[in-house]
């Protein structure tokens, strides 16, 4: 994608800023060192808590925002970053004083009155309006909050948050979020977690939600539109938020959601979140489907695998997620796997058959083999069916090469110890090489990072 610099600068008018910063403060960086998106997230500061205030007019697409972050510093700073693009920025105060500002692309760098010590907790708040710019992936996919006919479709794998609301977008930087979602009356906002009210003043509607466990900044939502609801608890009392927008869609297969919830739930461990829930929106335009954690959006009408498969993320890319974009396939081949275990789980096709079946249409030739799962070779290629298919063929030829027990055993233990967390490939094994006792390196290497087609389990 082509560089859209945008230089702002606003005038440094406090005499604080005048004065050196003290000796030990400096500029937070700005990105985290991640391969793929070297600019997402920032350093010298971890997020805890945003609340996000929107008021969004689907007819003339303006956003209104006024978003706060609780953060801590993790070091001295004279200046630190939040990612975020377009809109004007009508306010913007560190600690309730003014703060001074630069603009550079998504970067927003902010200078406090006054320098923060490592440990300080602060916030920042931000207040700005406009019509947010959709996010163009290099893969040529949108995300962020983009436009529908009767309100917004709103995802951000891996960097369309900064387009609606300023974070530390980073999967690392895990916080909790409320949400405030204003829309025209009789329309629905969905966000992430439980709801907590609706309320009609006059010709709009806010609805208030809160997740209230970690989640990264990429998995959040405010979908809106004209939603047909069904707001419900599942058996042991986890809420159940579905929304469907008819007449085009019908969310049938969301009777999937409590099927893969229990048997997930009994597999991996419990499931990790307050609430559960689907959106089916119609806006096909956008082509695919994601985990916004605890309501996955759905641009089309789910069909069942994609629903179960999305149920599966709650658990791994949700409550456990990766360090860096590089190793989308600890999201997604856990994903892919799953959908082939609620199959066999369920009486229907043994995931050892759905594993040679995705194996065996790709001849040892195809070029298939030449990208590796954990090395996909840039942004562009994260959502490549590498990711998916040779993910969780990886996963089902570990589980036939380390037997069922510990198989069972790693994925349980890889769980309980990870979730709310952050994990990477060496992560996942050093966990397997410890749970089964067996060296496994050689295995590794041919799945995960070789350019050939390995040889099946046994052969
Ligand atoms: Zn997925």
């Amino acid at each position: 994608m082509p560089a859209r610099r945008r230089l702002i600068a606003v005038p440094l008018t406090f005499a604080a800023l005048l004065a050196p910063p003290a000796a030990s403060a400096q500029f937070g960086s700005d990105g985290l060192g991640d391969e793929y998106f070297p600019l997402a997230g920032n350093g010298g500061y971890d997020a805890e808590h945003y609340i996000l205030r929107l008021d969004y007019d689907p007819a003339t697409d303006v956003l209104d925002g006024h978003v706060t972050v609780r953060a801590t510093a993790t070091e001295a700073l004279s200046r630190f970053n939040l990612d975020f693009r377009g809109f004007d920025i009508l306010a913007l105060e560190v600690d309730d004083a003014p703060a001074a500002m630069l603009r550079d692309g998504q970067e927003l760098m902010i200078t406090p009155q006054r320098p923060l010590a490592a440990g300080d907790v602060f916030e920042v708040n931000v207040k700005y309006s406009g019509v947010p710019e959709v996010i163009v992936d290099p893969d040529n996919s949108i995300e962020g909050w983009i436009p529908t006919d009767d309100g917004a479709f709103v995802v951000n794998e891996p960097q369309g948050s900064p387009g609606w609301f300023p974070a530390n977008d980073n999967p690392r930087d895990k916080a909790t979020f409320d949400f405030r979602v204003t829309v025209p009356r009789g329309k629905v906002a969905l966000a992430n977690g439980v709801l907590k009210s609706s309320r009609t003043v006059g010709a709009h509607t806010t609805w208030r939600w809160n997740q209230d466990e970690p989640m990264a900044p990429y998995l959040t939502t405010a979908t809106n539109g004209d939603f047909e609801t069904s707001f419900t608890t599942l058996e042991d009392g986890l809420p159940l938020y579905l929304a469907v927008d008819r007449p085009e869609r019908t969310g049938a297969n969301f009777t999937r959601i409590p099927q893969a919830i229990e048997l997930f739930s009994e597999t991996y461990g419990a499931y990790p979140f307050s609430a559960a829930g689907g959106i089916a929106d119609n806006a096909g335009f956008v082509g695919y489907a994601l985990e916004t954690q605890t309501k996955a959006n759905y641009a089309n009408e789910p069909g069942s695998s994609t629903v179960v498969h999305e149920v599966a993320h709650e658990w791994f890319g949700n409550a456990v997620t990766p360090v860096v974009w590089r190793d989308i396939w600890l999201n997604e081949g856990f994903a892919r796997w799953s959908e082939w275990w609620f199959t066999e789980a369920n009486g229907g096709t043994p995931a050892a058959t759905a594993f040679r079946t995705s194996y065996n249409s790709r001849s040892a030739t195809s070029s298939f083999w030449r990208r590796p799962p954990a090395d996909l070779g840039g942004p562009e290629f994260m959502f490549a069916n590498q990711a998916y298919d040779r993910g969780g063929m990886t996963l089902q030829a570990l589980r036939e090469t380390i037997g069922e027990a510990d198989f069972f055993a790693l994925l349980k233990t890889w769980y309980a110890e990870n979730k709310y967390g952050n994990v990477t490939t060496a992560d996942f094994i050093a966990t397997a090489e410890r749970v089964s006792g067996d060296e496994l390196s050689a295995f590794f290497d041919a799945w995960l990072f070789g350019t050939t087609r390995p040889p099946l389990p046994g052969a």
